[in-house]
């Protein structure tokens, strides 16, 4: 189909293929969801009620803002697709006063080109948009114990625009809506929790060679290896609070330094 939109005629012909073809991405929509674990991309929610969409990471038609037609030759093209749930997919208001979603935006670094045809590569651009298919831009979000989301320090070394990039990811994908947050913060305290259980039952082992105490040292070890899998809700938020516990916890060092 990315054929008939490089010989259409103008922006009308192209913009009729778009539209009578979304069959063509919506119908990937259940194998997109799958390679996520049927969480969103974006924030990593798992609501299997929630009527999540394709998203075109770079926007398919008009980009707000911009007053540009967008990447029409990325409609088709599956590298451009990313499973959103709506808060990140489009616009809304949260509870609290936070307002998000992508919708058509897809801003760019101060002074950096836009692709603006086919023959222009989107490699000439640096999108402020974190994407959740740059393994290097997935490792640019933190997030502690208040369950908003940060810049992983390590990043900023590597990037300076990166606490740019994360603020206007943070922004346009509602990363900042409260029931969000307060997920990520559940998460977060159920891994110290986890962690704090685990040291103690090993503290009481080594003392008192009680198998129960043996027991709970494993249950709570194979707990966390759970929660830090792709699989797990809002594991992203696990992996950081593993980390950012292991110089406390022996158990948070032990499961951070595990595959
Ligand atoms: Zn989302």
């Amino acid at each position: 189909m990315t054929d008939e939109l490089l010989e259409a005629d103008g922006i009308a012909e192209r913009k009729k293929i778009i539209d009578d073809n979304q069959d063509l991405w919506r119908s990937i929509k259940g194998v997109l969801a799958a390679v996520g674990y049927q969480k969103c991309w974006y924030c990593e929610t798992a609501d299997i009620r929630s009527d999540n969409a394709v998203d075109h990471f770079r926007p398919k038609g008009r980009i707000s803002g911009e007053g540009t037609e967008g990447y029409w030759w990325l409609a088709f093209d599956v590298r451009n697709y990313r499973f959103a749930c709506t808060y990140c997919n489009s616009r809304r208001h949260g509870e609290g006063g936070t307002i998000g979603g992508k919708a058509d935006f897809f801003p760019l670094a101060a002074g950096s080109r836009r692709s603006d045809s086919h023959l222009i590569p989107i490699s000439v651009e640096i999108p402020m948009l974190l994407d959740p298919c740059d393994q290097f831009d997935i490792t640019a979000l933190w997030f502690d114990e208040t369950g908003q989301v940060k810049v992983n320090p390590g990043a900023e070394i590597l990037e300076e625009n990166v606490s740019d990039r994360v603020a206007v990811s943070r922004s346009l994908y509602h990363l900042d809506h409260v029931r969000l947050i307060e997920a990520r913060k559940r998460v977060f305290l159920e891994v110290l929790q986890m962690c704090d259980q685990a040291d103690e039952a090993l503290v009481s082992y080594k003392s008192t060679q009680d198998v129960m105490a043996r027991s709970i040292f494993h249950e709570s070890i194979n707990a966390l290896r759970r929660m830090k899998k792709e699989d797990a809700p809002y594991s992203a938020v696990a992996k950081c609070a593993v980390r950012g516990y292991r110089s406390t916890s022996p158990s948070a060092k032990l499961i951070a330094e595990a595959s």
